[in-house]
């Protein structure tokens, strides 16, 4: 049996400028960069997604892409850039392809 799933992993956090789209305050926003890997037996072989949360430190009201109004999507998207997948988070996968080829190629 092949364990396989998700897992999330924090890239970083941001201030996100504007104002809160709920309670209106200004500055209070916050971007947390998630990194969305695929995992094998709960180990993260490859990233599949970057993904952009905000979070209001006033309200505590969070925001995924599809409910942040058009400019703070823009902005969102504009600071997520800043962040990278690490290069070894691709480790595990390129292992996992050459022990896979390898095993084709020992037939
Ligand atoms: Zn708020």
């Amino acid at each position: 049996m092949i364990l396989i799933g998700t897992r999330t992993k924090e890239l970083g956090r941001t201030a996100l400028p504007g104002s809160c789209p709920h309670c209106k305050e200004d500055g209070q926003l916050e971007l947390f960069i998630l990194a969305k890997y695929f995992t094998l037996y709960g180990a993260a072989v490859f990233p599949v997604e970057k993904l952009g949360i905000a979070g209001c430190n006033a309200c505590q009201t969070t925001f995924v892409k599809e409910e942040m109004p058009p400019q703070m999507r823009t902005e969102a998207g504009l600071l997520m850039n800043n962040y990278s997948q690490p290069f070894y988070s691709y480790a595990l996968g390129i292992v996992v392809a050459i022990i896979v080829l390898a095993s084709f190629l020992m037939w």
